[in-house]
């Protein structure tokens, strides 16, 4: 794995960061005001290839990888404008449909995906499983007379189902030999009747909304699974470790984001003889957030490296360790930011204070703190689990 980021990695970043600095806060800012997706954005970067870059080129993709992907969602993010659906739309369902989907599901998905024109939101939480996904327990049977799916369940705090075209629902179905329930994939629609979404109310200033979700008897077309019914965790971790990947991306844009406004504000602010920034008191904890991001960064980068090379297994571990650092990182970086603007970084002009729950959301989703250091603990150091 190159430590150095090649010449065509920095000249997506150049490139992304002016398409980002183009719309700029003040822009991502008003689309919350106004309640709606950062459409325009979406459509542009779309339009320049960043959306698709890691889809396959015969489905009109960029034929990169989540290294790639996770550049343009980091800079996105440096330059204020983080779309969370990214993590979400190319990174999870893209690539699930590419390693897993029918040729049909690919032509009818890929091409879309990758230009804009249709976004698919992801459900796996449900209320009365949340970290522990193996309790999930939305349920599919087959309708013997039709071949149709049949799914049953609840789901809860699933980003963007209003604007997506359909959600990647992760349901279980019956194995026939054993009886035991086994995770698959089905592709829902947004209006297939039966599949009714309820806004939860966030404390968080995002475009993008989250929804409890109720499926009583949806009913689906044969083709809506995705991938092979037997193939059970190993499709759903293809779509997993970009999502961490993904999110250590959108927890290092913000920091760096955050960390960028109090730096400049640093700079300037004077109280006493000089610059706040030069009293070590403020100026150290905020190079310690900027080595913790680029720390982070470096994990980040050597999971999608490994992912992209096809180490499901190895991407795993430092998908995980990426998230967490990057998590951390971000949350301390706007901390300390909000921090080093005194009063003015509790003011809605600046901007930063509404990063404190943002930032926390990386600490949650799409898996906790403490579900990876069980991850590590258990994986890595082989330490006996007590759940
Ligand atoms: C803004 C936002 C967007 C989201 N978007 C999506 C989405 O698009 N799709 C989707 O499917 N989900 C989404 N989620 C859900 C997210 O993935 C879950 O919130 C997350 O997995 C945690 O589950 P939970 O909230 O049920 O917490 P719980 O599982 O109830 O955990 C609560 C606390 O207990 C701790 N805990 C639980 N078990 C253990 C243990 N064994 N050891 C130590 N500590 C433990 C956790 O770390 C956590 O701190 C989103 C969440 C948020 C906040």
């Amino acid at each position: 794995m190159p430590v150095i980021e090649s010449e065509e990695h920095k000249a997506l970043r150049t490139a992304v960061s002016a398409l980002g600095h183009k719309y700029g806060r003040a822009y991502f800012t008003r689309t919350v005001e106004e309640d709606r997706p950062a459409t325009e954005l979406w459509a542009e970067a779309a339009k320049l290839g960043y959306l698709g870059v890691n889809l396959p080129e015969e489905h009109g993709g960029g034929g990169g990888g989540i290294s790639e992907l996770s550049i343009v969602l980091e800079e996105l993010g440096a330059a204020g404008c983080p779309l969370l659906l990214m993590v979400v739309s190319p990174a999870i369902c893209g690539t699930v449909i590419a390693r897993f989907g029918t040729e049909e599901q690919k032509r009818a998905w890929l091409p879309a995906l990758a230009d804009g024109t249709r976004t698919m939101a992801f459900g796996i939480t449900e209320p009365d499983a949340g970290s522990n996904s193996h309790r999930i327990t939305t349920t599919a049977r087959r309708d013997p007379a039709t071949g149709d799916w049949i799914l049953t369940g609840r789901k809860v705090f699933v980003s963007g189902v209003d604007i997506a075209d359909a959600t990647l629902i992760v349901g279980r179905t019956e194995d026939a030999r054993t009886g035991r329930l086994k995770p698959c994939l089905f592709i829902v629609p947004r209006d297939t009747p039966g599949f009714q979404r309820h806004r939860i109310d966030m404390e968080l200033n995002a475009a993008e909304k989250q929804f409890e979700l109720v499926l009583d008897d949806v009913r689906l077309p044969a083709d809506a699974l995705v991938g092979d019914e037997d193939a059970g965790l190993l499709q759903l971790f293809a779509g997993l470790n970009p999502e961490r990947i993904m999110t250590a991306a959108f927890a290092i844009g913000m920091g760096r984001f955050a960390l960028a406004r109090a730096v400049e504000y640093a700079r300037d602010r004077t109280v006493w003889k000089a610059p706040i920034g030069s009293h070590q008191a403020i100026a150290h904890p905020l190079a310690q957030a900027h080595i913790d991001l680029e720390l982070a960064r470096l994990m980040m980068q050597k999971a999608a490296h490994l992912y992209d090379a096809g180490d499901d297994i190895g991407a795993g571990e430092a998908a995980n360790m990426a998230k967490y650092a990057a998590a951390e990182a971000c949350v301390k970086a706007v901390d300390q930011a909000v921090h080093t603007l005194g009063g003015n970084g509790l003011t809605r002009e600046f901007g930063l204070a509404q990063l404190i729950t943002a930032a926390r959301v990386s600490r949650i989703a799409p898996v906790s703190r403490e579900m990876i250091l069980n991850y590590v603990s258990h994986q890595t150091l082989g330490l006996p689990k007590s759940y």
